[in-house]
């Protein structure tokens, strides 16, 4: 649902950039407002005396991915696809002119077109094809409070190039409000594994209390983690293998996978089902990694 997402900052060189990125955004059909001081703090009287400015986005909205991801598993289904739970992909590989794709059970499936989008593990079936990513894993530190009267209804997050002010939250109907950002923890993805460090939690709570006072008092009741792929420069890797074709990949998402997940998903049906996309993806090739090699690593940044 549509209920807005807010950006805000501390320094005066994000407020210029908040006023540029408006100005480029409108040329895409999104259509964001900037304000200041005063009119910002009637808006939102509850936000901190630091913060300089607010970028609003009406049109955006947040959603809870154990509820959205099964519902994109059960549309597609309505419309035809097979969705096979719990079965681990082990060998890929092309077989004449279609692949065929081995379980660790030993099932074996086949299809014309391949799409590799399996996030940390991508790389375990891209290196299959001899084509490799420097994928890295941590884990976004996440933390819930107890419930409060629900008033925040839009998202809210703080724009800045220093990891530490980084948070964001949102508040669900219940009224327990989602806090998340700031530097991660660590993951591993041969384990499936990522855990939060407690100082990390503390740290977000420090920033929630300078981005909005009045939520000091509240009490965490719950923290979690995941493992995420990241690559060098924040930037997936979408599109056509450049070695084989019929294999598309997407994965690397970088932290923000669920917000441009459903963009990607309708650009890759388009290339899979008619060759072409007016999306322009070669900046998300994978050919950008041709040269180096892949190794895997954990990032863990405190
Ligand atoms: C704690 C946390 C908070 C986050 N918060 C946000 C947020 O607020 N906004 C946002 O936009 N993004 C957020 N993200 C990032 C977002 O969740 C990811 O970018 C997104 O899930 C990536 O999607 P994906 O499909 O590429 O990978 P995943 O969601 O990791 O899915 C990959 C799937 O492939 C499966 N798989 C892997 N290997 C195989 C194999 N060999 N065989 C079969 N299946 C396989 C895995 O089991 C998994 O189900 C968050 C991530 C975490 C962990």
């Amino acid at each position: 649902m549509p209920v807005g997402h807010t950006r805000v900052c501390y320094h005066e060189k994000d407020v210029e950039h908040f006023e540029q990125y408006a100005i480029d955004a409108r040329a895409y059909g999104l259509e964001l407002e900037v304000l200041h001081g005063k009119a910002m703090f009637e808006r939102f009287p509850f936000l901190g005396r630091e913060v300089l400015a607010a970028s609003i986005s009406p049109l955006d909205g947040h959603a809870n991915p154990r509820l959205a991801a099964p519902a994109f598993g059960r549309a597609a289904a309505r419309l035809g696809a097979q969705v096979i739970e719990n079965t681990e992909i082990v060998r890929v590989e092309k077989d004449g002119d279609r692949f065929r794709v081995e379980s660790a059970r030993g099932d074996v499936y086949r299809a014309a077109q391949l799409v590799i989008c399996a996030g940390a593990w991508a790389t375990r079936l891209t290196e299959q094809f001899g084509e490799g990513a420097p994928l890295a894993v941590s884990g976004p530190q996440m933390c819930v409070t107890e419930p409060v009267p629900y008033i925040f209804k839009a998202s809210m997050g703080v724009f800045t190039s220093i990891k530490q002010e980084s948070i964001y939250f949102r508040q669900i109907p219940r009224g327990n409000i989602i806090v998340g950002g700031g530097p991660a923890g660590p993951a591993d993805a041969a384990t499936s594994r990522a855990s939060v460090l407690p100082h990390n939690t503390v740290r977000q709570l420090a920033q929630m209390r300078r981005l909005v006072p009045a939520l000091a008092p509240l009490h965490v009741i719950r923290v979690w983690s995941g493992v995420e792929s990241y690559l060098p420069d924040s930037e997936p890797v979408i599109g056509p293998s450049s070695k084989v074709d019929g294999l598309f990949y997407a994965f690397g998402f970088s932290g923000s996978g669920f917000q441009i997940g459903p963009g990607v998903g309708e650009t890759l049906a388009e290339l899979v089902d008619t060759g072409s996309t007016p999306i322009p993806l070669d900046r998300f090739s994978i050919q950008h990694f041709a040269k180096e090699p892949a190794p895997r690593q954990s990032i863990v940044t405190s």
